[in-house]
């Protein structure tokens, strides 16, 4: 079985992304996790860029929209994002 990056696995509609290609895992995950109102500290934005060389990056985020994930910037979106690509992809169906 894979690792997952972030937590614990609960099966998703997506496999998780590999853990070992993930450049979060090389950095500090409190960075992915920012505080309500912390959205766009420096910390944050540094991990989106992160997220947008990252190699699992499109899983990633398949992952965590497969999940309805509410915490934590996965594929370099924070959750109203995802909401927001989410509800932008329903339409579109
Ligand atoms: S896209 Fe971002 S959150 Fe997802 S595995 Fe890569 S670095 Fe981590």
């Amino acid at each position: 079985m894979q690792d997952i990056i972030h937590q614990p696995g609960q099966p998703g509609l997506s496999p998780p992304p590999r853990a070992d290609l993930a450049l979060c895992a090389q950095a500090d995950p409190d960075a992915w996790f920012p505080e309500h109102g912390f959205e766009n500290s420096i910390e944050t934005r540094t991990a989106r860029r992160i997220c947008g060389g990252c190699p699992v990056r499109v899983p990633c985020l398949a992952y965590a929209l497969g999940r309805r994930e509410r915490h934590g910037i996965w594929g370099g979106l924070t959750y109203a994002e995802r909401r927001q690509l989410a509800r932008g992809t329903e339409r579109a169906a």
